[in-house]
């Protein structure tokens, strides 16, 4: 019989994905099993904590669903004996001591409070954070190069600096460099010019062990520049540095990037960023409060958090905002008081204009050519159930509604459809990029064109 340990694993295994799996689950070692007692070994503190804030709820769910009680997990660290600091320093012996490694000066240009533990983690962008953190974790070791792509706002600058941060935390010996591409362009257009084209070099081939680099897709079309960043990848590549680059698009996606840079952006790992969902939002939220002393209640952190759904950023600015008035006017933040404060702006007015699921079954109707009554009527042919499905679940995204409420709009439809019809959609994607287009391009419709 296996153990409850490996049983859990086994169903976890589907549901975090393969590459999730890889790189948290498998590392742990199972040191003993009983019924009431799992010892593990993990390779680092970092990966025992990281199990433990991310992943061991789920494992004790998998036990607790399968008629398990789950037993107490026990996590002991791999003693590495090669890492500083964990040597027996014992008196008596007159080996000399190991020398530190030299400190390398704090990476430049990192905000100081973009880092992982104030980075909310939730489905749109645990493959992304996860790859970050195993970054941070092993340098040059695991995705490289490490490419994160997805639209504004929505946490790529975040998680840039967080493994900035982690790499200078965890390994201070490392020479991290961190810029934005167009300030990477602009000074190699300036050592050109003033023949500081040495220094330049020495800088980021050199004297460089960790290299990040913000919105890298600036460079596309940019011939020279794409020419020494290529030059910088290779010469770091091959010493085994570590280089993390984040884009608003694939790299393929990028017009005018040269196909010699495309293939080695896609060398290493490629994960995408995406807007959050509504609970996301809400931890978001939850969080900024929480940091900058703003009273929020609950249930107002939930409606502000279905008002503004197109990025982080905004939802940011909306919560400074109301705080901000509230503040002046010397008034608690009531829904209320959100509505007013965000209606007083007129650009805010479409935020107000909440889509609700008709809007998406309109758009659905209209995009597939069915009916609006066969969306929300019985029939299951394929032709009308896919459609369906989309609906479904492009309702879930975009309204915030519930399961239930979203069935009800869908011709008394039981909640549990419309959960497995979220569940299919979300995992066909997976595997179907066509599946994945028709589905963006009409989250883009419904949702509008993006403010400025
Ligand atoms: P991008 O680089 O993708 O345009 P940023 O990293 O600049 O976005 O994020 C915009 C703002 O939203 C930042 O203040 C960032 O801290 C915040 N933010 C984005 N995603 C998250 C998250 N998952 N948890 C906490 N804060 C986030
Ligand atoms: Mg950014």
């Amino acid at each position: 019989m296996t153990d409850i340990w490996t049983e859990a694993l086994r169903g976890l295994r589907p549901l975090l994905g393969t590459e999730t799996y890889d790189l948290w689950l498998r590392p742990l070692e199972l040191v003993e099993a009983h019924d009431d007692r799992v010892r593990l070994r993990a390779p680092s503190q970092f990966m025992k904590e990281w199990f433990e804030n991310h992943y061991k709820e789920a494992v004790l769910e998998q036990m607790r669903s399968r008629g398990r009680t789950p037993p107490a997990i026990d996590i002991e660290v791999a003693i590495d004996a090669t890492a500083p600091g964990t040597t027996d320093p014992s008196p008596a012996s007159d080996a000399p001591a190991p020398i530190p490694p030299a400190r390398a000066p704090a990476p430049s240009g990192l905000a100081e409070r973009y880092r992982f533990d104030t980075f909310i983690t939730g489905a749109s962008n645990e493959l992304a954070a996860s790859a970050a953190a195993a970054v941070a974790e092993e340098p040059g070791h695991r995705f490289n190069p490490l490419l994160l792509y997805g639209g504004v706002g929505l946490g790529k600058t975040h998680l840039l600096h967080a493994v900035g941060h982690a790499i200078h935390d965890n390994h201070p010996e490392l020479r991290i460099v961190y810029l934005s591409a167009e300030r990477f362009m602009n000074e190699f257009i300036s050592a050109v010019r003033y023949n500081q084209f040495d220094e330049f070099r020495q800088r980021y081939r050199e004297d460089c062990d960790v290299l990040l680099i913000d919105d890298i897709q600036f460079i596309a079309g940019r011939d020279r520049t794409m020419d020494e960043f290529f030059h910088v990848f290779n010469a770091l590549y091959e010493a085994g540095k570590q280089i993390m680059v984040t884009a608003d698009r694939t790299p393929s996606e990028m017009q005018g990037m040269e196909e010699r840079l495309t293939s080695r952006l896609n060398w290493g790992l490629v994960a995408d960023v995406k807007a959050p969902d509504l609970e996301t939002r809400v931890a978001i939220l939850r969080q900024k409060a929480e940091q900058d002393g703003i009273g929020i209640p609950d249930d107002v952190c939930v409606y502000l958090a279905t008002l503004v759904r197109s990025n982080v950023r905004e939802l940011e600015g909306a919560l400074v905002r109301v705080s901000t008035f509230a503040a002046l006017k010397g008034k608690p933040i009531t829904e209320a008081f959100v509505r007013e404060v965000l209606g007083e702006a007129a650009e805010a007015e479409r935020r107000l204009a909440p889509i609700t699921v008709e809007t998406v079954q309109k758009a659905v109707a209209q995009y597939f050519s069915v009916r609006i009554t066969d969306l929300k009527g019985p029939r299951r042919h394929k032709g009308i159930a896919r459609p369906r499905m989309i609906a479904m679940y492009l309702s879930r995204e975009l309204t915030g509604s519930s399961f239930p409420e979203i069935g009800l709009r869908f011709g008394g439809k039981d909640h549990s459809t419309v959960i497995n019809a979220c569940k299919r959609m979300a995992a066909i994607q997976e595997e179907d990029p066509e599946l994945r287009a028709t589905i963006a391009q009409l989250r883009a419709q419904i949702v509008g064109p993006p403010r400025p």
